[in-house]
């Protein structure tokens, strides 16, 4: 490396010139930059939300395998328009589990992964609404994004100055 005070060919590591003797200042190692990052940090609330999010979708995984394979052992029989709500509902449940779990570590792709659930959510609500009515059209293709929406609200908010939602990369 050369002196930063004199500009002579001096050895990678050393503390002095050897010769204007003027201290030399190392520049910090890339992991030691890395490190030394601003550490980003959450709201306790945001936190506690996307937790409650997980434990949500891991009770309606539960309560979707519990109906999945309730022929079996309750004897009793599950139509093909349930099995097909409870297969919907378990993958719906899993991708948001997964959605969350990518908030928690600051990846932005876990929010396009709920918001993309709520469609889902929305065009096979509207599919098999039974009625057909524009009010029931409406709460099935509005009522999923209401979801989202909040979730979307918490994590606007923020921690020592910045919106978690602004630290998502
Ligand atoms: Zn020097």
């Amino acid at each position: 490396m050369k002196c930063p005070n004199c500009g002579a060919e001096i050895a990678d590591n050393s503390d002095y010139c050897i010769y204007c003797a003027s201290p030399v200042q190392k520049a910090p190692k890339a992991e030691e930059v890395a490190a030394g990052a601003e550490k980003p940090e959450r709201n306790g609330f945001v936190t506690f939300w996307l937790w409650f999010i997980i434990v949500v979708q891991v009770l309606n995984i539960v309560a979707c395998c519990a109906g999945l394979f309730s022929d079996s052992f309750r004897g009793y029989r599950v139509d093909d328009l349930a099995r097909v709500m409870f297969v919907g509902g378990l993958i719906v449940s899993i991708v948001n589990l997964l959605g969350a779990t990518q908030l928690l570590n600051w990846k932005k792709s876990g929010f396009r992964l709920i918001l993309g659930m709520a469609a889902l959510r929305a065009v096979l609500g509207a599919m098999t609404m039974a009625d057909g009515s524009a009010s029931g059209m409406m709460i099935s293709l509005i009522g999923p994004f209401f979801g989202v929406g909040i979730l979307w609200a918490v994590l606007q908010i923020s921690k020592n100055g910045r919106s978690c939602w602004s630290m998502l990369r």
